[in-house]
């Protein structure tokens, strides 16, 4: 195999791959700004030039590829010198306003100010001003005095988003990126270039001046909103959700989230006025719903099942793999039923060719691997003809059942497990707070069967107790990894397969379940291709049940 020297090391490489892509394998720090892995290479910024035995001049790392018995020095005072003149000229112009930019503490020329440059100006002139606030579209914002003109917006829109709605404009000092005149930057990816962009000339419209980075902490997530999974990053501060951004994951999104998901699957979960604040029962007397304690709304609705028949239970795909396979545990061990279904939500028109999936649910495939099939028609039927007295419907809304005002006065008692208010959560006889997909442990398998985890990145009312009772040391158990969650609203919620076992307890059968892994290690026992899984097999980034 072909080998070259980088900084002494000697490393082989494949055909192929430039400098730079060998030197990032091997753990060797080239610094770039508008090179990116997953864009054509452009070359323009020239921070990664390296000097090469035999070559007459430095050349960029990103451009130049690997050859067998190159010797390339990455640290020489000739690169060294070349780095300190391309971060002079590039912070000549530079506003330096990094006491009110978002991008700062998580900003490549920041970090390179400290790294490749002399750490001073020689330049007295007025600096050329630009203007600061040009809204490229609903969910961009652009401070063309930040911009390096390094061209990864204008490269993933041309490239990834398939959609050339940006370019540069004038020349020199005077350069700018720009939309085509009456046209505006609104793809379905459009806010993938804020997180793309090396300095804090793009920034997010909804998250501007929100927080410092440093008062944030940042949980590996799931996006929730379609059948792909997207991997991402939930960033809180003050227990509230502030951003979602992309998480690289080369096997299900690589570097990309839509502008969708990105923006639809968090707002509720800070939202206090569809957040319940306690369980709910409706009363005898009244017919009226009214808060209770935990204890008294698994008491009613354990009273509500004991010894019932004719119940259907509804599964949900917006649910985890945990909390599902408990709610078939608990039809088929109490009631001895295999009434367990769920709604499907496919849209075919919300599809496309890069990541979003006509299945707009995260974990359908899931409910396919615990043998949950989707609601029938004769189970309709049924609810219309009033068979079923009780229905047990766990994250969904039974109005997404086709026709249900047909049938929803026809349930004596329907049991909910939810996160916030839905249109017909006024007819339910006990609604049980749900903890959100980002308060909880659990997974969910995604289009490829691909298992990925999901982690707790704001902190219930019941996990501040829990951290309580286990003491400090188990945050990362409850989630919540540093102290960003020590202030704002704790919601009143708990997790589904919990309040199940709970009512299970009640009607004199212990699941035995002490933690959401305790859960999964029984359920991947289930199936055939998860014999023996836990939480560190699934791992960060997933693990697909055919690998
Ligand atoms: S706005 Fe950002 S990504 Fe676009 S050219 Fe300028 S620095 Fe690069
Ligand atoms: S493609 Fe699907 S999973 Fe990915 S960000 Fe969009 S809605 Fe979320």
């Amino acid at each position: 195999m072909a080998k070259i020297t980088i900084d002494k090391k000697e490393i082989e490489f494949k055909p192929g791959q430039t400098i730079l892509q060998v030197a990032k394998e091997n753990g060797i720090k080239i610094p770039h700004f508008c090179w990116h892995p997953g864009l054509s290479i452009s070359g323009n910024c020239r921070i990664c030039l390296v000097e090469i035995e035999k070559f007459p001049k430095l050349s960029i790392a990103c451009a130049t590829q690997a050859m067998d018995g190159m010797v390339v020095h990455t640290k020489s005072e000739k690169v060294v010198k070349s780095q300190n003149a391309v971060m002079e000229f590039l912070l000549i112009n530079h506003p330096l306003d990094c006491p009110i930019c978002d991008e700062a503490g998580e900003c490549k020329l920041q970090d390179y100010a400290y790294k490749f440059s002399t750490g001073q100006s020689r330049f007295d002139e007025e600096k050329n001003h630009k203007d600061k606030r040009v809204p490229l579209g609903p969910n961009v914002m652009f401070d063309q005095e930040r911009c390096i003109s390094c061209s990864r917006c204008i490269r993933f829109c041309d490239e990834i988003a398939k959609d050339p709605q940006l370019t540069f404009i004038q020349r020199g000092e005077k350069v700018t990126i720009t939309t085509f005149p009456g046209k505006e930057l609104d793809n379905p990816y459009s806010m993938n270039v804020i997180e793309i962009c090396p300095v804090g000339a793009l920034t997010s419209r909804h998250f501007r001046f929100r927080a410092r980075v440093w008062d944030m902490s940042f949980t590996d997530s799931i996006c929730i909103g379609c059948s792909r999974g997207c991997n991402s990053t939930i960033g809180v501060r003050n227990n509230e959700i502030l951003r979602i951004e992309p998480r690289q994951n080369l096997d299900v999104n690589e570097y990309w989230l839509c502008d969708w998901g990105r923006l639809n699957t968090y707002k509720y979960v800070n939202d206090e006025s569809l957040r319940f604040k306690t369980p709910i029962i409706k009363t005898e007397e009244t017919e009226k719903q009214i808060g209770v304690a935990w204890d008294e709304a698994i008491s009613k609705a354990a009273s509500e099942l004991n010894g019932a028949k004719d119940i259907l239970f509804i599964a949900s795909p917006y649910s985890t793999l945990e909390d599902n396979y408990t709610l078939k545990k608990f039809a088929k061990e109490i009631f001895k039923s295999d009434e367990v279904v769920y709604i499907p939500n496919i849209d075919e028109s919300f599809a496309d060719d890069l990541l979003k999936k006509a299945d707009k649910t995260p974990n359908s495939n899931g409910l396919k691997l615990l043998g949950i099939n989707p609601i029938s028609e004769s189970h309709i039927e049924n609810l219309k003809a009033g068979k079923y007295k009780i229905v047990y419907i766990i994250g969904d809304d039974i109005s997404r059942i086709p026709e249900s005002e047909k049938f929803i006065k026809k349930i004596d008692s329907l049991i909910y497990h939810l996160s916030t208010k839905t249109k017909n959560s006024e007819y339910a006889y006990v609604i049980f707070p749900k903890s959100t997909y980002a308060e909880i442990n659990g997974t969910f398998v995604n289009f490829q069967n691909r298992v990925q985890r999901l982690k707790p990145a704001v902190v219930t009312l019941e996990q501040e107790r829990l951290i309580g009772e286990y003491s400090i040391s188990r945050l990362d158990k409850f989630g919540a990894q540093n102290d960003t969650w020590s202030h704002g609203t704790r919601f009143n919620a708990r997790p589904t397969w919990k309040i199940l076992a709970s009512i299970a307890k009640s009607l004199g059968h212990d699941f035995k379940f002490e933690n959401s892994e305790e859960v999964f290690m029984e359920l991947a026992n289930t199936i055939p291709q998860m014999k023996g899984w836990d939480y560190e097999i699934v791992g960060a980034k997933g693990k697909n049940i055919n690998s």
